[in-house]
């Protein structure tokens, strides 16, 4: 299994965010849960993940926590 970042402080939040040019969409709440499509914002950004070279951002939602869990499990 990938590693999920689940708990991270907020600097590797924004390091992540800034090297994958997601920085601005989740400054304008353009980013979206990859699960259930709700808007991500610091309050209910749950987890993130690499996945393929791209950035997985989830909500806090245990449902797509689990979700993307079952997902990395099913991955090669
Ligand atoms: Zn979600």
């Amino acid at each position: 299994m990938k590693e999920i970042i689940k708990a991270f402080l907020r600097d590797e939040l924004e390091q992540y965010l800034t090297s994958f040019g997601l920085i601005e969409d989740f400054k304008n709440n353009l980013l979206k849960c990859h699960i259930c499509e709700e808007i991500i914002t610091r309050k209910n950004l749950g987890a993130l993940t690499k996945r393929n070279g791209k950035l997985i951002i989830i909500c806090e939602k245990p449902e797509c926590f689990q979700m993307l869990s079952a997902n990395e499990n099913n991955e090669e």
